[in-house]
């Protein structure tokens, strides 16, 4: 993308973040007893879109789980060392982040699932997602957006919304934008009272180990290494004063032809 274009587009979505924020209403990840589970597409989204929300609640000593789909090999690095080691070396990266954030090894799910392939393989990782949240038998779920940007956040998100019909998933799911789309615009525009779903989860006091956090995420600080610069960098909205969260909305996956 044309890099004044690329400007552009992180303008409007640090916009639609703040604007979404200052609608939502404050959330506590303290509150209930019980596993939360987080679900990142990929190794890094833990920690840009949930680090406030686990560093909360493994301050309220909860069990934090983190399931992540895919290997992440189809990342902005050069590809010449080939997929398995740059699969590798996101797996390790994703474990050093959770450690810092105070999980433990065995917390960490790597499915490791073809990156940019998840809608291909929907229903192999439907068939590993309900075997695991049987097992982990979460009371809160964090999950990606279902009009999100990314085509692997939004294969996630459906398949999260089918367990959910399903009845698989029972507890309450809080979905995170990482990249916001024009349909999410469109939707919010057109429903403007689901805004009252919004959630913000203040980041206050995790921001500094949530940087640090994500500093693990070598291969995706893009000649970012010093904590201090993370929020002026591209990565400004996931470094500022809330995370933000749509508490999932069963109308929107029947909503045309989204699910
Ligand atoms: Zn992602």
């Amino acid at each position: 993308m044309n890099p004044y274009l690329r400007s552009v587009f992180r303008f409007g979505e640090n916009i639609l973040h703040k604007s979404y924020s200052l609608c939502g209403s404050p959330h506590t990840f303290q509150t209930r007893q019980g596993p939360l589970l987080i679900i990142a597409p990929h190794p890094d989204d833990e920690t840009l879109g949930c680090g406030a929300a686990i560093l909360s609640a493994k301050q309220a000593n909860r069990v934090v789980k983190v399931i992540v789909i895919s290997d992440g090999a189809k990342t902005n690095l050069p590809q010449k060392n080939g997929r398995q080691s740059i699969a590798q070396r996101r797996v390790q990266e994703v474990t050093t982040a959770c450690t810092i954030m105070g999980l433990s090894a065995k917390d960490v799910i790597i499915l490791g699932y073809p990156d940019k392939q998840t809608h291909q393989n929907k229903d192999k990782i439907k068939a590993d997602l309900r075997r695991l949240i049987l097992e982990i038998n979460p009371v809160e779920i964090c999950s990606p957006y279902l009009l999100d940007r990314h085509v692997d956040h939004v294969a996630t998100a459906q398949i999260v919304h089918a367990l959910c019909v399903q009845g698989i998933i029972s507890c309450p799911v809080y979905e995170y934008p990482m990249w916001f789309s024009l349909r999410d615009i469109v939707y919010r525009l057109t429903h403007p009272f689901t805004l009252r779903q919004t959630k913000r989860v203040a980041t206050q006091n995790f921001l500094f180990t949530k940087k640090r956090a994500f500093l693990a995420h070598q291969t995706q600080c893009v000649g970012t290494h010093e904590v201090d610069h993370l929020h002026t960098s591209i990565w400004a909205r996931h470094f500022g004063p809330y995370e933000l969260f749509f508490l999932n909305d069963p109308q929107l996956a029947n909503d045309g032809d989204l699910q």
